[in-house]
């Protein structure tokens, strides 16, 4: 293991690499995982409230779920796995965390070190997916960060556009739906310039998502994976480390500052 971890240290030097995390690096802060027991909720799959259907449907249903996700949520905090991405990427310019998680904890562990880093800077991290904290009008696409407690009692109660009055919905990308341009971008760039690539946490099943390590790799990158378990990025990983990732993400990450 320890010829491991000093391997993947002297590929993660790089100042031109890429981070890719699923929701395998929120476990340890507490966040539930889709595939786990935790992940149903009332007996609804993800896959049958997570739709552009579901909220024509029923939006109050949909947002009470999200409600509920936000609850849970609001309780955890980055962790050792967050905060070590945070660092690195904010050390140097080249460096790009893309998450598919929408938990909004690598922001969470930005802010955290970005006074410092005030001059720094595009947005990062990249969330591909969305957030649970943001909201956008159903009618003029606004958006807002949202962070309010929800009440999901009935539609007239949903939350609405501080601009003209629509419905709101979650700032989240659903089954079915298109990833944000602009997001996209931002994370296949990344990965095309990269020489180093790391991957945590993610079961490399959900696409676009998992296209950015294929980039990255056939761009030349080097990929770490971070995992518990085997990944089908396994066999084009340089390093595969079968630990977890608040144990093993600060020991692989090389940090030039303190704290
Ligand atoms: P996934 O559930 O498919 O895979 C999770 C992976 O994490 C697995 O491969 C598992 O072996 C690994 N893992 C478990 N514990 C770990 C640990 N302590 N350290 C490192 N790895 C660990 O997750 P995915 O690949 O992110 O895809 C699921 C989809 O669900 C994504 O689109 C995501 O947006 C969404 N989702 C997000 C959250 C969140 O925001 N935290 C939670 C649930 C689902
Ligand atoms: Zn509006």
């Amino acid at each position: 293991m320890d010829a491991g971890i000093r391997r993947a240290r002297e590929i993660l030097s790089e100042d031109a690499a890429v981070a890719l995390t699923g929701s395998g690096i929120s476990v340890e802060s507490g966040v539930p995982t889709f595939r786990g027991e935790e992940g149903l909720w009332r007996r609804f799959r993800p896959e049958e409230l997570a739709t552009p259907a579901a909220f024509d449907r029923d939006p109050r249903l949909v947002w009470e779920w999200y409600a509920w996700r936000r609850g849970i949520v609001r309780e955890c905090r980055p962790n050792a796995a967050h905060r070590a991405l945070a660092r690195w990427s904010l050390d140097s310019g080249g460096r790009t965390v893309v998450s598919q998680n929408v938990d909004g904890l690598h922001v969470d562990a930005h802010r955290e070190f970005a006074d410092e880093e005030a001059a720094s800077g595009p947005d990062r991290p990249i969330e591909l997916h969305g957030s649970l904290f943001r909201a956008r009008c159903t009618a003029c696409r606004a958006r807002r960060r949202s962070t309010e407690p929800i009440d999901a009692s009935s539609v007239e109660t949903l939350p609405r556009c501080p601009e003209c009055g629509a419905l709101e919905r979650p700032d989240v990308v659903w089954f079915g739906e298109s990833l944000e341009r602009k997001a996209l971008d931002g994370a296949f760039d990344a990965a095309e310039g990269a020489r180093a690539c790391l991957v945590v946490g993610t079961s490399a099943r959900v696409q676009p998502a998992a296209s950015v390590a294929i980039v990255a790799s056939r761009s030349g990158a080097r990929l770490v994976e971070v995992n518990p378990e085997s990944t089908p990025l396994t066999r084009i990983a340089t390093v595969s480390l079968r630990r977890p990732a608040g144990e093993l993400v600060p020991r692989i990450l090389p940090q030039r500052r303190s704290g």
